[in-house]
């Protein structure tokens, strides 16, 4: 691993959110991680990088407790989550988004968004869930703050949508918009800007550094763009085969002759699948 000057981190004097200490964490004998640590602190924008299948997702899980790991701890505000579940997790003040998205198809963006505030939701309680909703569904101060994240995030036009005619850019900003109205204090992003054009990439850009500034969240974003990457990371550690390469502010780490030749290497083999598959 890199070391690093205080210097180059801006927010290194702050409190620390989340910490991973040597994640290990298997699917048979697959290693998807590998030792794996990070330290995000209070305010950062924190940047995942690396190949395809190099653990980005499995950290995340492990964080969010859909994988307890073999080996390692998690701490979260300084206390230890580690094996706790993800809705104990998510009730600690963590929201996140999936790679996949995790949308509620049939039902509107607003009711979609709403979900959001179920922060001890378990997938198994959805009958409750939708009791809940009912029930509470005048409740003041969650009509407040959904009411503010759907103007912030400029959703008020499609909000009676059924969430699966909309096309998939707003649709991961419905699902941004779902982690949001848990008013988390660290926000995690599975690859939110997958499949979007440059100016939706842009708008989801922007909409992160302003949930920051405005809502004074803390980000762990996935991010395949480098170019976003490095625009709004403070912060980055690169993973390839489960090992954390490089870290640092981000052109530093990405520009590290390791994290160049895990892309080379992807690239490699993607091209020999191409010609295997021809
Ligand atoms: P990334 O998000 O960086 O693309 P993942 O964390 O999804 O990578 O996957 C890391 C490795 O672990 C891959 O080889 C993947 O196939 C494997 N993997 C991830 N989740 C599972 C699972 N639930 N069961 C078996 N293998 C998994
Ligand atoms: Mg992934």
């Amino acid at each position: 691993m890199t070391d690093r000057a205080p210097l180059d981190r801006p927010h290194a004097d702050r409190p620390v959110v989340l910490s991973c200490e040597a994640i290990d964490q298997s699917f048979g004998g697959l290693k998807a991680l590998k030792g794996a640590s990070l330290q995000v602190h209070e305010g950062e924008i924190f940047g995942l990088v690396g190949p395809n299948g190099s653990g980005k997702t499995t950290l995340v899980n492990v964080v969010t407790g859909f994988y307890p790991p073999q080996a390692g701890r998690v701490r979260l505000f300084g206390e230890d989550i580690t094996g706790i579940a993800p809705d104990k997790i998510a009730g600690r003040g963590v929201a996140r988004t999936f790679q996949n998205l995790a949308l509620f198809k049939g039902m509107s963006v607003l009711d979609n968004i709403l979900i959001g505030r179920h922060v001890h939701m378990r997938p198994s309680a959805l009958g409750t869930l939708f009791y809940w909703w009912w029930a509470q569904k005048e409740e003041l101060a969650n009509r407040r703050i959904v009411e503010e994240v759907i103007e912030f995030m400029q959703l008020q036009d499609i909000r009676d949508e059924p969430v699966d005619v909309i096309p998939l850019g707003l649709q991961k900003r419905v699902e941004l918009a779902r982690a949001l109205v848990a008013e988390p204090r660290l926000l995690i992003l599975d690859e939110p800007m997958a499949g979007m054009n440059q100016e939706e990439k842009e708008y989801i850009a922007r909409f992160i550094l302003d949930a920051r500034e405005e809502r004074g969240v803390t980000v762990l974003i996935i991010e395949h763009h480098m170019d976003v990457v490095t625009a709004i990371c403070d912060q980055v550690v690169v993973l390839s085969y489960g090992e954390i390469i490089s870290e640092g502010p981000p052109q530093q780490a990405i520009a590290h002759p390791r994290v160049v030749s895990a892309y080379l290497g992807e690239r490699a083999a993607k091209r020999h699948q191409r010609q295997e598959a021809s």
